[in-house]
């Protein structure tokens, strides 16, 4: 791959090195602790005891914030997918490919 690395390049090689969250509705019980742990990423559905994902961490700060949160969730409710660093779309990947001989 030649050529300049586009911002979404960079954002979609770096999300692609962060972990994934999502909320398993049918177990949340709206307890809310994954919004305050992760306030950029988590809120309470208005109307409903569920939380839901507003964004996926943009870094590492956030990820942190919502691994503990998926640690602390008292029923388990958020499932995690480890990072996937071997995927075409890496960070690593994008810059190798953009790096002068
Ligand atoms: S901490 Fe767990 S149970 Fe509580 S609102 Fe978040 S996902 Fe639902």
């Amino acid at each position: 791959m030649t050529g300049a690395l586009c911002r979404s390049d960079l954002a979609r090689g770096r999300a692609k090195m962060l972990s994934h969250f999502e909320v398993m509705e049918d177990e949340c019980i709206g307890c809310a602790l994954c919004k305050e742990r992760a306030p950029e990423n988590f809120e309470i559905v208005e109307g409903r005891a569920v939380a839901r994902v507003t964004s996926q961490p943009s870094g590492r700060e956030e990820e942190e914030a919502c691994l503990e949160a998926a640690e602390f969730c008292p029923i388990g409710a958020l499932s995690v997918t480890a990072p996937q660093e071997s995927d075409e779309y890496s960070l690593e990947a994008a810059v190798a490919a953009t790096a002068s001989p």
